[in-house]
């Protein structure tokens, strides 16, 4: 199933993704008025949803606006330089005060605020970066449908209760001076999420999935998920291993080569600047800077 959180006027809910990509309302359905709470009542068993016409429900009306699929209760988990030639491109480009190097020898952990989270179509505020460096890493994330504590890596995907998109923006003058990254990917609005979630059971392995990303329509990023270092598997141990995981808990799984700070001289987002992070079959996550 493909899942979106919508609101109009007051009324807030979920909706469907139906098979010929329009929306649909399930308002009248008696489902949680949020993702965040529909994991927390399913824990991962999704049968009763599946069982929905989702080609019978109304479709969603035009006034109504798209949202972050959830708003995660605490901050989300993400992974710096785990795509191989991104690792070496942050590297080379001035601006990675980590100590270098061109693939970690263990997944490098941070969070971004649940306040950075915005909606899939809501502006990126260029003003929030106080040096004019802001850049997109898009990303796919994993959303996390049963919690647990020290998960192996066979079973790590049952924990899953679906996947969707990010763009973990950054200010790299932010990242170069203040050494770890909590600030600089951290600030308010620089996380569009969305547009929907695929539920686990749609995607059998995400190292099949593709993510390409545009700036104005060139394509900057294009890899495939298997190329990630630490794969889905590996980071839901290793980062079990420490931290329980949670239902809801979102993990950015890092960005794969083509960011800003990877040419010379680095290309900037600047106002008007289109950022969009396509991964079939979740959708495409396109923010406007302003
Ligand atoms: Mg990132």
């Amino acid at each position: 199933m493909r899942l979106i959180s919508f609101r109009d006027g007051d009324r807030e809910g979920i909706g469907f993704v139906d098979s010929r990509g329009g929306y649909r309302d399930a308002a009248g359905l008696r489902l949680p008025t949020t993702i965040a709470e529909l994991i927390d009542s399913c824990r991962n068993d999704l049968s009763a949803v599946r069982k929905i016409d989702v080609e019978g429900l109304p479709s969603l009306p035009e006034t109504a606006r798209i949202m972050a699929p959830l708003l995660p209760r605490r901050n989300i988990f993400c992974v710096g330089k785990n795509y191989r030639a991104h690792a070496k491109e942050f590297g080379r480009s001035g601006f990675d005060s980590s100590g270098g190097g061109d693939a970690p020898d263990a997944p490098i952990i941070f969070s971004k605020a649940t306040t950075s989270v915005a909606g899939p179509h809501e502006p990126i505020p260029h003003a929030n970066d106080p040096f004019d460096t802001l850049d997109y890493e898009g990303e796919l994330a994993v959303i996390i449908g049963r919690e647990g504590r020290r998960i192996d890596r066979a079973a790590a995907l049952q924990h899953v209760f679906g996947y969707t998109i990010i763009n973990d923006l950054t200010s790299r003058g932010a990242q170069k001076i203040h050494k770890q990254w909590l600030l600089a990917k951290g600030i308010d609005g620089f996380c569009p999420m969305g547009p929907s979630v695929v539920t686990a059971d749609e995607i059998e392995d995400p190292a099949d999935l593709r993510i390409v990303t545009t700036v104005n329509g060139q394509v900057r990023q294009d890899a495939k998920v298997a190329d990630l270092i630490f794969d889905v598997p590996h980071l839901i141990a290793t980062i079990s291993n420490y931290i329980s995981l949670l239902p809801g808990d979102i993990i950015a799984t890092g960005t794969p080569e083509g960011v800003g700070i990877g040419f010379t001289p680095p290309k900037f987002l600047q106002p008007g600047d289109v950022v969009a992070v396509s991964i079939p079959p979740i959708g495409v996550l396109k923010n406007t800077v302003v």
